[in-house]
């Protein structure tokens, strides 16, 4: 009997990540440091993009990038329904419409046959927002091919997929936030994600022009850059030339990312191993349906669908083990409802939305723990 509870992630930090911390916290930079660039020059290389920008969380960094690609007041933006509801507010903040597509039955991701037609019926859409969901990486080079032709925007919500990659049509791997072909690549550092940090974002870019504006925009809109500046009373001198924020991510926090970072490819591994293992123990059961994957996925989260999922995650829960849905549709929410959305809307999103179930993986899940998981998911069905 396990006793210990079993969450479906977690974050792993280890006495390397807390010393890391310790030295910043008796540094002379507690933000606006040294450490921001150094992770942000790490993330850069680790995701194969020319520049990063940390921010305070990925919800920042989802608003900053549709800031930085000047959205504007009823201009619409289209995103998956199976999402965390971030990924359209970030719309709705910029005064944005959202609509919504639905998903692909096997990969669960935004269904790319259906996103032409949409643009075809409607010259106001301005961006896509495609979630690399559950580690499984949109093909954005597909994607584009059909963006390109309506003049449209990409941000790639790649908050499940650090490490992640999709094979383009010459064979070579594209890995998650190289924006090759995204114009921007969102990323979140929240404990449950596969880069933990508390609270904290990058958004990845290969365009110089969206680099400058998110840097200005991050800090206020204000810059000291003398180049930028249109005049100059002294070295104190600074202009705000934007409406910005304040959605810097601290030196201490970025010294916590730049330490996870260093394990980030051995995790990755470790959540291949409990995915494979899952997949073995499921492969013959017929009330638990496994994740179809393709290659380079990110294993953020294994989702298996199956029957009674009320019954089966309650009975998990007695067992200390604590499942999770991802997501309810972000459509079916009151808010996104009161804006005219509906349930029905999108069969395909809420079909996959009644049977899904996101079960343990993350790297410090042991292997009694995995198989804990599998024998009580098994005993459920035996009892029923
Ligand atoms: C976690 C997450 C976000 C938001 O990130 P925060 O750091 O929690 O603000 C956005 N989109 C997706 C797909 C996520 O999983």
């Amino acid at each position: 009997m396990i006793l210990n509870p079993i969450p479906y992630g977690k974050q792993h930090i280890s006495d390397e990540d807390i010393n890391e911390v310790i030295s910043t916290l008796r540094s002379d930079f507690l933000t606006q440091g040294p450490k921001v660039i150094e992770f942000e020059e790490a993330f850069a290389k680790y995701v194969g993009a020319k520049y990063a920008v940390a921010v305070s969380n990925g919800t920042a960094a989802l608003h900053m990038s549709v800031l930085a690609l000047d959205l504007k007041t009823g201009d619409k933006v289209i995103t998956s329904p199976i999402t965390f509801v971030a990924s359209a507010n970030c719309v709705r903040y910029c005064g944005g419409e959202v609509l919504f597509s639905d998903i692909d039955k096997k990969s669960f991701l935004i269904d790319l046959d259906k996103i032409e037609d949409l643009l075809l019926s409607d010259s106001s859409i301005k961006g896509i927002i495609p979630v690399d969901f559950a580690g499984n990486a949109v093909d954005v080079e597909r994607l584009k091919q059909i963006t390109d032709k309506y003049n449209c925007w990409i941000i790639e919500d790649a908050c499940h997929a650090p490490g992640g990659f999709f094979i383009d049509s010459k064979g070579s791997k594209q890995l998650c936030g190289n924006s090759n072909f995204s114009d921007l690549t969102i990323f979140s550092f929240h404990p449950v994600k596969h880069i933990a940090t508390g609270e904290g974002g990058m958004i990845t870019t290969n365009n110089k022009a969206l680099y400058d504006k998110l840097i200005l925009l991050r800090t206020h809109g204000i810059t000291k850059d003398s180049s930028l500046l249109n005049e100059n009373h002294g070295s104190w001198y600074y202009e705000m030339q934007e409406l910005g924020y304040n959605h810097r991510m601290p030196d201490i926090l970025c010294a916590l990312g730049i330490s996870q970072l260093k394990r980030a490819s051995a995790s990755l591994e470790k959540r291949k191993v409990i995915a494979k293992n899952y997949d073995i123990a499921f492969a013959n059961n017929p009330n638990v349906k496994t994740p179809k994957y393709f290659e380079g996925h990110a294993f953020h989260l294994y989702i298996i669908e199956v029957k009674n999922r009320l019954g089966l995650y309650n009975y998990l829960k007695s067992k200390n083990i604590f499942t999770q849905i991802h997501y309810i549709p972000v459509h079916t929410m009151p808010y996104y409802k009161k804006l005219g959305h509906k349930v029905g809307d999108y069969p395909v999103a809420e079909e996959y939305y009644s049977n899904c179930l996101s079960i343990p993986i993350y790297p410090t899940l042991t292997y009694e723990e995995q198989m804990f998981v599998i024998e009580q998911i098994e005993q459920y069905y035996a009892k029923i």
